[in-house]
C-alpha cells in the first residue's frame, strides 16, 4: 500500500513537473518571441550601429529573415547548396544599402577648389547600380552631371561617389536624379546644375509588363541650364542628347 502510494505520489510530482515545463516552455517561447520582436525593432531604429546592438550583429537577424523568406518561397533552408545563401544575401543586401550610412560631409571631405574658369564641367556615363522601394528589384542605368560653376569647383571623383551614396538605398529614379542634383547644389552653390539619370528596371523587365527595352529618362534641372536656352543646348551636346 505504501509502496502504491509512494509510486502514485511520484507519478503526480511527474505530472506536475511536466505541466510545469510545458507551462514553462510556453511561456519561455512567447517571451523569446517577444523579444526576437523588440530586437529586431532596436536594430533598425539603431541601424548606424550595425555592428553591435544589445549584443547581437544586424546581419543575424537579416540572416533570420532570408532563412524565412526561403522557407516562404518553399525551399529547403537546410538543402547543402543554400545553408550560406542567408548569411551571403545578408551581406549583399547591407552592402546594397550602405548609403544610408553615408553623409554628404565625410564623402567631399572638403574636396572644393577655386574655380578658374566659369565653363560648364560635365560627367557623362556615370555607372549607377540602385534598389526600387516598391519591388526591391535593381534598377541599373547612368548618370549625367554637368554644372556651370560659380566659385567653387568639386574633385571629379567625388561625383560618382555622391551619387552612390543616394544610388546605396531604396530609391526612386525620380527621388534619385533629385537628390543628387539637390546635394550637388547645396555644396557647390552652382550658376546651374543638371542632372539626367536613364535607367532599367528589372522590376519592369523580369516581372510585371515584362519590357525588355525600355529606358526610364529623370532629370533635374536648376539655374542657368534651366533658364538659359544656350547653355541648356550645350549640355544636352555635351552628354550626346
Ligand atoms: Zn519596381
Amino acid at each position: 500500500m505504501r509502496g502504491k502510494a509512494l509510486l502514485s505520489a511520484a507519478a503526480e510530482s511527474r505530472g506536475k513537473r511536466r505541466i510545469l515545463a510545458g507551462v514553462s516552455i510556453e511561456t519561455q517561447g512567447r517571451a523569446e518571441e517577444l523579444w526576437r520582436a523588440v530586437r529586431f525593432l532596436w536594430y533598425f531604429l539603431c541601424r548606424a550601429d550595425k555592428e553591435s546592438t544589445m549584443g547581437i550583429p544586424l546581419s543575424e537577424t537579416m540572416q533570420d529573415l532570408f532563412q524565412k523568406l526561403l522557407k516562404a518561397i518553399g525551399e529547403d533552408p537546410k538543402r547543402k547548396e543554400l545553408l550560406k545563401t542567408p548569411k551571403r544575401a545578408s551581406e549583399a543586401f547591407q552592402f546594397l544599402t550602405k548609403g544610408y550610412d553615408e553623409d554628404l560631409k565625410t564623402i567631399v571631405n572638403g574636396a572644393l577648389f577655386p574655380s578658374e574658369t566659369d565653363g560648364m564641367v560635365i560627367v557623362t556615363d556615370i555607372e549607377c547600380y540602385s534598389l526600387c522601394e516598391h519591388h526591391l528589384l535593381p534598377f541599373i542605368g547612368k548618370v549625367h552631371v554637368g554644372y556651370v560653376p560659380n566659385k567653387h569647383i568639386i574633385g571629379l571623383s567625388k561625383i560618382p561617389r555622391i551619387i552612390d551614396m543616394f544610388a546605396r538605398r531604396l530609391q526612386t529614379q525620380e527621388r534619385l536624379t533629385q537628390q543628387i542634383c539637390d546635394a550637388l547644389e547645396s555644396v557647390l552653390k552652382p550658376k546651374g546644375i543638371a542632372v539626367v539619370c536613364e535607367a532599367e528596371h528589372l522590376c519592369m523587365m523580369m516581372r510585371g509588363v515584362e519590357k525588355q527595352h525600355s529606358k526610364a529618362i529623370t532629370s533635374c534641372v536648376k539655374g542657368l541650364i534651366k533658364k538659359d536656352e544656350k547653355t541648356r543646348e550645350e549640355f544636352l551636346r555635351l552628354i550626346g542628347r
